[in-house]
């Protein structure tokens, strides 16, 4: 990675040799190999031993979730907050696993909207809950730093599984609890706002 990294620069129209890129091969590709370490990571690893079986159906909800990510389509950072919750319906998962999960899929190149899903239907699959509901807010620098449609570079991104898709009253709660009300109106199933999509 550091032979490809130190081409680029040439490409860029520097010269990698000058003192201050001296080291910068080295330190992108140990940035990038920490920013796609969830290619790495194994989520049954880091999930199985914090699985509990419990007596409980009220709603659970991890909100504020910082995380960080990469565009797949320009390898610029999108960076925003997940919230999760989940309905259990005999499991739940140790609460500090959840924002675990949440860098697993975050570290990896990808797109906000399935960030989303790939949140949900990890929970909806390992749990089996009642219902799953993740919704991701994020800005993009794809958007916002090359200027294009800056109106666009934030985005919200949701997955409605179960209970929270079949019961508006439950999404509601949901929605009302992570204070998202002021977009409710347009909040639909996977409805995303992102331009950054099929963009060149
Ligand atoms: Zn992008």
């Amino acid at each position: 990675m550091q032979e490809l990294i130190k081409n680029l620069l040439v490409e860029l129209g520097e010269d990698p040799n000058r003192e201050g890129l001296l080291n910068t091969p080295k330190r992108v590709a140990k940035a990038y190999e920490f920013l796609t370490s969830g290619y790495r990571a194994d989520i049954d690893q880091v999930l199985n031993n914090a699985l509990f079986t419990v007596d409980y159906s009220e709603m659970v909800i991890v909100k504020d979730i910082d995380f960080y990510s990469l565009c797949e389509h320009h390898l610029l950072p999108f960076f925003g907050k997940c919230h999760v919750a989940y309905i259990p319906s005999n499991k739940v998962i140790g609460l500090s696993k959840i924002p675990r999960l949440v860098d697993v899929f975050a570290r990896r190149l990808q797109v906000q909207e399935r960030l989303t899903n790939q949140i949900a239907d990890t929970i909806r699959d390992t749990i089996k809950p009642l219902g799953v509901a993740v919704v991701i807010e994020a800005t993009h620098l794809c958007m916002a730093m090359r200027g294009v449609e800056k109106q666009n570079s934030f985005a919200v991104t949701s997955a409605m599984v179960g209970a929270f898709r079949d019961q508006g009253r439950t999404r509601m709660e949901f929605l009302e609890l992570i204070k998202l009300r002021s977009i409710v109106p347009g909040l639909q199933h996977h409805q995303a706002g992102l331009a950054c999509i099929g963009e060149d």
